[in-house]
């Protein structure tokens, strides 16, 4: 297994039927940038920046965060990262600022909403990225974007700290990508609005499985009552991807779902083109993709959906070893 994982890092993700995938890699400590190059991974597709805001005992400043994203972007050499902006609160606390007690963090005052509400905070965190990357490509990416108009926010926050840097005499990055996590409902019902505004969106499968199905992403008791693999997270799934497909946006899973071969195997049935993945998934997800064959799944699922009944997970097993994948 181990030899055969060796090989297929140098292999393409790419289907029987010439479908090619863009297998990336998530990371949240500079140690993870190791395994990308292990991995074969077409890039970072989620870098997590709260994990080293959560490692330290104070709010890191511009230099020490331009010296991180800086040496994440050399080690990724050359292939492309997906900068997410600080995403606390919920289920991520960070020790040294105000705790703040809510009865529904999972709903409450975290990521975007707080970056919005301490807009220092988020341009600072713009301004080191900006730096980091002079002369190279950046990406970033908002999380928990539940209204057009915060992304609107977020972006004018970017535009006023690269208008900052260029005012400086600073050298510029070479091109700057701006695309959202769609991870709450609400914003895919403003899809039409949104996808002229947005280089790329990234579905958070985690979050989104909590909002949809109203269920804690962190409570065990009912950790198994709702599967992803269900009717109503794939019709999610699908108009997402139809909706970013027509507008030419491109379109990722960065949650756990993606990292799972055979829910990986549904999405790719959906449409959608872009998996990030934990760097342990990255060989199983390739080696399902390498066998399989999307057309005749994508039909298979057309006729699943439509089911009222829990079995979708138990069908798409079988299919799959009925056809090798
Ligand atoms: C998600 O919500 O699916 C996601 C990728 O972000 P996180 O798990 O960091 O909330
Ligand atoms: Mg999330």
């Amino acid at each position: 297994r181990a030899a055969h994982y060796a090989k297929l890092k140098d292999l393409p993700a790419i289907t029987r039927d010439g479908i090619a995938v863009r297998l990336m890699m998530n990371a949240g400590l500079l140690l993870d940038l190791q395994h990308l190059h292990e991995c074969g991974a077409d890039g970072i597709g989620l870098y997590r920046t709260e994990l080293p805001f959560m490692a330290r005992s104070s709010l890191p400043d511009v230099a020490a965060q331009t010296t991180l994203y800086n040496k994440i972007l050399d080690q990724a050499a050359g292939k492309p990262v997906v900068f997410r902006t600080l995403d606390v609160g919920g289920d991520k606390v960070l020790p040294y600022w105000n705790p703040y007690e809510e009865d529904n963090p999972a709903l409450g005052w975290r990521s975007i909403r707080i970056t919005l509400d301490r807009p220092a905070v988020m341009r600072h965190q713009l301004r080191a990225l900006i730096r980091a990357a002079a002369g190279r490509e950046l990406s970033i990416m908002f999380p928990m974007v539940a209204e057009v108009a915060e992304l609107v926010q977020a972006r004018h926050l970017l535009d006023m700290e690269i208008a900052h840097e260029k005012g400086k005499g600073h050298v510029l990055p070479e091109r700057i990508r701006v695309g959202t996590m769609l991870e709450v409902p609400a914003l895919a019902f403003q899809m039409d609005s949104l996808l002229p505004l947005v280089d790329f969106v990234s579905i958070g499968s985690n979050d989104m499985a909590q909002f949809l199905f109203a269920v804690d992403r962190g409570n065990p008791r009912i950790a198994d009552r709702y599967d992803p693999l269900s009717p109503a997270m794939l019709t999610f799934m699908r108009y997402v991807a139809s909706k970013c497909d027509a507008a030419g946006v491109p379109l990722s899973v960065c949650g756990e779902m993606a990292g799972r071969p055979l829910e990986a195997m549904a999405l790719l049935a959906c449409g959608v083109r872009i998996l990030s993945v934990s760097s342990p998934a990255t060989s199983p997800v390739k080696t399902m993709i390498r066998s399989l064959s999307v057309g005749p799944v994508r039909d298979y699922l057309d006729h699943c959906l439509k089911l009222p009944d829990r079995s979708l997970r138990d069908r798409l097993r079988s299919f799959a070893l009925d056809h090798h994948v």
